[in-house]
């Protein structure tokens, strides 16, 4: 088998496989559209690799004009997947038209007045304008984690790429190859980029489904079901990194163990799916009433915790007794139940396991002073009492 062959044959082959794999990511995680753009977008690129192939054999101009067609549809795929993984707005608008601008384009210089060049500048041009649109999009996305900015990176290789291909055509052509063929260094060299460039693109895409994979496990491994607060281990990870943080610069933090009072009787009277909607119904609550920065966990049973980050022992009081009094929308009336809450402000050099032991000492006061209470464990702790008791 010639080089020639063996390369019109092994690009098509290797975006079929690439096609395939995201199809069957797809397939595993049917919620997430982009990967099923993906998978069409490489069964695009396989198609317009195997028509141009044979083309380049058969000299058909609408073989190649089909070929072309079929590449420009898998770069808005390519550019609609990365922005809608992002969550980022589709311009598909702007990528629809400068897809279709280089169509009717590369149709002027294929059958109204032929030149290779110009047909060359208008995919080509075509093809690295979406991907700058979608590059300049994609960067002005809040959220971009590192696989996001190796994904800009990527862009920008295929937008320099794709824009410098043409000058790569006039370099041949002042060698005397004003048509390509399947033997020309011109087809070998731009065929051998192009596999090299849909495979850098395909790695970092399954790196980042891969990535956002195990971000959603942990996140999940993180949660819990009923109240879809963090569980213990959720919180005693995050809750760490946020005192480490508060420590460095020097803020205070306020820790709040709750815990519902008497919760045995609720599943002993109304049963225990009853008692999973007060649970529910008050993890709501001290999530609604919490800033956005502030940690809030469901370490166990009907026990709470939440981490008020620049909020002192005063405030921490306020919002415990605003929850306190203002109770899960539907358990007061219904089931009369009250909850206990301890506060702490952590002291310097404190843990997190520290501060919830005295949260859990500040609790376990407001249980014996008879439930349905704030108690503090601090320095101002008898003077707040009274107003909190
Ligand atoms: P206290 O005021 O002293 O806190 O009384 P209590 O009855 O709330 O005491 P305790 O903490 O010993 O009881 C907790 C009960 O919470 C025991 C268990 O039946 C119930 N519980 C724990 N997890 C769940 C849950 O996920 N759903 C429901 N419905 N009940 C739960
Ligand atoms: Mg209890
Ligand atoms: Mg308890």
């Amino acid at each position: 088998m010639s080089v020639e062959l063996f390369i019109s044959v092994l690009t098509p082959t290797l975006a079929l496989i690439l096609a395939g794999t995201f199809a069957m990511l797809w397939w595993f995680r049917r919620s997430n559209r982009h990967i099923a753009m993906l998978a069409i977008c490489y069964a695009c690129v396989a198609a317009g690799f195997a028509l141009q192939a044979t083309s380049l054999g058969l000299d058909s101009t609408l073989v190649r004009f089909c070929s072309n067609l079929m590449l420009l549809v898998a770069v808005f795929l390519l550019c609609t997947a990365l922005l809608t993984r992002a969550g980022m707005p589709v311009p598909r608008g702007l990528l629809l038209a400068c897809a279709v601008v280089a169509m009717l384009v590369l149709g002027w210089f294929m059958w109204a007045q032929p030149s290779f060049v110009a047909r060359v500048v208008a995919v080509t041009w075509g093809i690295g304008a979406m991907l700058a649109i979608a590059a300049i999009r994609l960067s002005q996305s809040p959220q971009r984690s590192r696989i996001d900015v190796l994904m800009l990176v990527v862009l920008g290789m295929g937008v320099a790429y794709f824009l410098a291909r043409p000058f790569i055509v006039v370099f041949f052509e002042a060698g005397g190859l004003a048509t390509p063929d399947i033997t020309s260094s011109y087809w070998l060299l731009t065929n051998l980029a192009t596999i090299a460039y849909s495979l850098l693109v395909a790695l970092t895409l399954l790196t980042a489904v891969a990535l956002d994979v195990i971000e959603e496990l942990q996140a999940e491994s993180q949660t819990d079901p009923l109240s879809r607060l963090l569980n213990r281990r959720g919180f005693d990870l995050r809750g760490a990194r946020l005192l480490s943080e508060c420590a460095a610069q020097k803020r205070p933090v306020v820790l709040v163990l709750a815990d519902l009072d008497h919760f045995k009787r609720v599943n002993d009277r109304y049963g225990h799916e009853a008692g999973d909607q007060v649970i529910v119904s008050f993890a709501r609550r001290l999530q609604s009433m919490a800033p956005a920065e502030a940690l809030v966990g469901r370490l166990g049973g009907e026990e709470f915790a939440v981490l008020l980050p620049l909020t002192n022992l005063q405030a921490g009081m306020l919002y415990a007794e605003a929850v306190r009094s203002a109770g899960p929308a539907d358990w007061a009336a219904r089931f009369k139940v009250t909850a206990s809450f301890g506060v702490v402000e952590r002291q310097p050099g404190e843990g997190l396991e520290q501060m919830v032991g005295r949260a859990d000492a500040a609790l376990y006061q407001a249980k014996r002073d008879g439930r349905d209470r704030v108690r503090s464990g601090g320095e101002i702790r008898t003077r707040l009492r009274r107003f909190a008791g």
